[in-house]
């Protein structure tokens, strides 16, 4: 009862709601395809145009379910989910009980649905030892819209772990009030009030600058946390942009990617594309921006602990004045630049 009230009590003062970044918004950075998931999955219609950083943030609930559709993660976490995970990855204990916010069951955190939380989050907590994700009634629940944004964080963190660890990691039920671990209150409030404390806009403003997005350090923390696995563990499962033949390292993709995950490479007489899957968020900007339509959407593959990145080898000319990659088949020996600048010698 008395844990059910304490969930109450910090829904209603947890006034706060995710920051949008609009400068990572895909509709910010291309204008041939729209993206609009956040505004599609918002139940209250907050968002107006976050290509322009428009949203009307007294309407929003602070569900945060644009942070888990935005798969450029323009939308960052709130600063009280942001306490919450940073408590429970920081805890060293082997399992963590993670509840909708619907349940009256015991958790260790509470989510407005489970639909809400990224799965990078997710996978970073079942590498601790165990994840037990515990939601209510989704048939009858006035919240079952987000069940799509469940359905797909489960499908893309079981790709992510591979079945047999997310067997073993992960389960997912129902549980009634009274059944398992109740939060006590220290546990309650304490991420709570240390997020409250002091100057707590200012402070999350600063952590906002300082980190790409949040959602990139959960990566990387799970990649120090890949390096320590034991060798012959299976491999994970990533997306990176999936490169054909038509590539030829123009560069397009490496400066317009919001994750830095590209990048155009030279290796000896010889161009290539190295992606960093532990950066990609396979949100697909560079296959909306290739002029050669030379990335067919995003791919998956599968990485070995330790491994950093995957190179493709791209079929590109090389300038003979200054190096650049120049597109193969038009008869250049020189890149764009060295042409122009050829051009203007002349005159
Ligand atoms: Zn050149």
């Amino acid at each position: 009862m008395i844990g059910r009230m304490l969930v109450k009590e910090v829904t209603k003062v947890g006034a706060s709601h995710p920051r949008l970044n609009s400068g990572r918004c895909i509709d910010a950075r291309q204008a041939k395809e729209k993206c609009g998931r956040c505004q599609k999955v918002c139940p209250k219609g907050a968002i107006v145009a976050p290509q322009n950083g428009r949203v009307d943030w007294d309407l929003c609930v602070g569900c945060e379910l644009c942070t888990a559709v935005c798969p450029a993660e323009a939308f960052s976490l709130t600063a009280d989910t942001r306490a919450a995970a940073q408590k429970l990855l920081g805890d060293g204990r082997p399992s963590h009980v993670v509840a909708c916010r619907q349940t009256q069951a015991g958790a260790d955190m509470k989510v407005w649905c489970l639909g809400s939380l990224r799965w990078e989050l997710l996978a970073r907590l079942a590498l601790e030892g165990r994840l037990e994700l515990i939601h209510g009634d989704c048939e009858s629940c006035e919240r079952r819209g987000s069940l799509a944004c469940f359905e797909a964080t489960r499908d893309r963190l079981r790709d992510f772990l591979g079945e047999e660890r997310y067997d073993r990691l992960v389960s997912i039920g129902k549980r009634e009030a009274g059944e398992g671990r109740e939060v006590t209150r220290r546990e309650m409030f304490g991420g709570f009030f240390s997020g409250m404390r002091g100057k707590r806009e200012e402070e999350e403003k600063q952590q906002a600058e300082q980190l790409s997005s949040e959602i990139e350090g959960v990566r990387l923390s799970i990649m120090r946390r890949m390096d320590r696995m034991e060798e012959g563990e299976a491999a994970y499962g990533y997306v990176v942009p999936g490169f054909t033949e038509k590539c030829w390292a123009c560069g397009i993709c490496e400066r317009i990617c919001p994750n830095r995950a590209i990048e155009m490479e030279k290796r000896g007489e010889e161009w290539t594309v190295a992606c960093y899957p532990i950066l990609c968020t396979g949100c697909g900007t560079c296959g909306l921006i290739c002029p050669e339509k030379a990335i067919d959407g995003v791919k998956p593959i599968r990485l070995e602990p330790g491994v950093r990145r995957a190179v493709i080898h791209v079929n590109a000319d090389v300038c003979t004045e200054c190096g650049a990659a120049v597109k193969p088949g038009e008869g250049h020996t020189l890149c764009i630049r060295c042409r122009a600048k050829a051009r203007n010698k002349k005159r």
